[in-house]
């Protein structure tokens, strides 16, 4: 039997193992080249040495995914790893001296299924919670009809639908900031709203929270790929650039060899694209970032039981629990007010915060702590961007996109990245006149 034609994808991260896996599903050979010495880009993990002590496996920054993450659920099963995958179905909201609220599904069927909980919230007063349940039928209401939504942000929203200044501080930013990576005030109003329908209203198991219980690059290890016979990966090598001529990718190069497949994925950061691959008719310049910073921190006891939180008023957004409440991970999306601040000060600060949500801090000692600015954590998911996010089909006939930042409808997160893949993979199989579906739809 013929082989099929041979695919590179230059990129492993999620957008390029996606691609990968489902190419390779298909018996279609594919070499995934990555720059790095391992797999999983914005979504990994390594050893780090510089926090005093033995050297400790770190994620580069908690990762979390909800249950309407379909695709990304999808290929955490086709690997074989959805099981290293924990799903929360309470999340904790503290307020500054400690006061807890507990959020969970209850008994009623979706989208009424939080009401038992939401009316027991502490952190919200009558009038805030009347304002958000309106806010919320809204939501229902106009995600995926109104017409503007990609042309206003989230907080031009919220003021439309008269939200109380702390129902907007301390519910639809607090979850938003996080899951989009952006501020209210830039980002577009129809990511705010997809982040509600999907993760809130459509069904009532879609809120669920999944915390992967393995350092990230354990979800896609050598091991982990044995089953892919067709997918091999060519690490150390980054691709310096790809060669068109005619109106066709002719070959690609690394440092060290030359590159020769049937198709190419590229699957890089936006800003890498267009050293790769000038000739690209591809206009960026709508294309910006946002900064995550994620806080290590060791101590000498528990300071907490809880497995995660979310902190109220403060700097610090999220902490999660990583190992018997000694080792807490703190996260802070859009982080732009941390980039310049000295990484001593964003210790000092993240301890002096959490010491108003968790008491047993003040006769804990802080053993060790790392943070991790990622600077181009994301692109800005800011109004007007959707329009100009390209396909995963070039002007290029053999040379395909994918990535958090092309056309995928969801923002920059894993599940965006594994869509990508998926039909950057669906692409490539049509361009060989193959139709095979991917992409799995949104919960309804
Ligand atoms: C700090 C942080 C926290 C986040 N938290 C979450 C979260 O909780 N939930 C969530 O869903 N998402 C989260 N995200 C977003 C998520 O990580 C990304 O959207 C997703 O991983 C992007 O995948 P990608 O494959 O598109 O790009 P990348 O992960 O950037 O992959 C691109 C790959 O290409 C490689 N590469 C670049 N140039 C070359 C070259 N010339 N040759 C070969 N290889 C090259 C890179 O080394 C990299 O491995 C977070 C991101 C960050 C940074």
């Amino acid at each position: 039997m013929a082989e099929n034609p041979s695919v590179a994808v230059i990129g492993g991260g999620l957008a390029g193992l996606a691609t990968a896996l489902a190419l390779g599903s298909a018996g279609y050979p594919v070499t995934v080249y990555e720059a790095r010495p391992f797999l999983g880009g914005r979504a990994t993990s390594y050893p780090v040495t510089d926090a005093g002590g033995d050297a400790v496996t770190i994620d580069n920054c908690q990762h979390i995914l909800l249950r309407c993450c379909t695709n990304l659920i999808d290929f955490y099963q086709r690997l074989g790893v959805s099981d290293r995958i924990h799903f929360y179905r309470e999340f904790y909201w503290i307020e500054p001296g400690g006061r807890m609220s507990v959020m969970k599904r209850g008994r009623l069927p979706a989208p009424l299924h939080f009401t038992g909980s939401f009316t027991t919230l502490r952190f919200l007063s009558p009038a805030d919670k009347i304002g958000v349940a309106s806010g919320l039928l809204a939501v229902k209401y106009e995600y995926g009809k109104r017409a503007d939504l990609d042309r206003i942000t989230m907080a031009d929203w919220l003021r439309e639908k008269k939200q109380t200044p702390r129902a907007v501080e301390r519910f639809w930013r607090q979850v938003l900031v996080s899951a989009v990576n952006e501020d209210l005030d830039r980002m577009a109003a129809a990511h705010g709203l997809q982040v509600f329908y999907l993760g809130f209203l459509a069904n009532s198991q879609s809120y669920e929270m999944g915390v992967p219980s393995v350092p990230l690059a354990s979800l896609y290890s050598a091991e982990v790929w044995a089953r892919y016979e067709y997918v091999k990966f060519a690490y150390r090598s980054a691709v310096q650039q790809i060669q068109i001529e005619n109106g066709h990718v002719h070959s690609a190069t690394t440092s060290d060899s030359p590159i020769k497949a049937n198709a190419y994925v590229l699957a890089v950061p936006f800003e890498r694209v267009s050293t790769l691959a000038p000739e690209l008719p591809l206009d960026l310049s709508a294309f910006s970032h946002s900064p995550i910073t994620g806080i290590h921190l060791w101590f000498d006891r528990s300071v907490t039981d809880l497995p995660h939180a979310t902190l109220l008023d403060r700097t610090i957004q999220w902490m999660y629990n990583k190992q018997d409440g000694r080792h807490l991970q703190l996260v802070v999306s859009a982080s732009r007010t941390l980039t310049e601040m000295p990484r001593g000060e964003v210790i000092e600060m993240a301890l002096k915060e959490l010491s108003e949500f968790f008491p047993k801090i003040a006769q804990a000692k802080l053993e060790r702590a790392h943070v991790v600015k990622e600077i181009r954590a994301t692109f800005s998911a800011v109004p007007g961007l959707e329009a100009k996010r390209p396909p995963q089909t070039t002007a290029f006939s053999n040379l395909f996109l994918a990535g958090d930042w092309t056309r995928t409808g969801w923002p920059a997160t894993m599940e965006g990245a594994v869509r990508s893949g998926y039909l950057a993979a669906e692409a490539v199989l049509k361009r060989f006149g193959t139709q095979q579906k991917f992409l799995l739809p949104d919960v309804g």
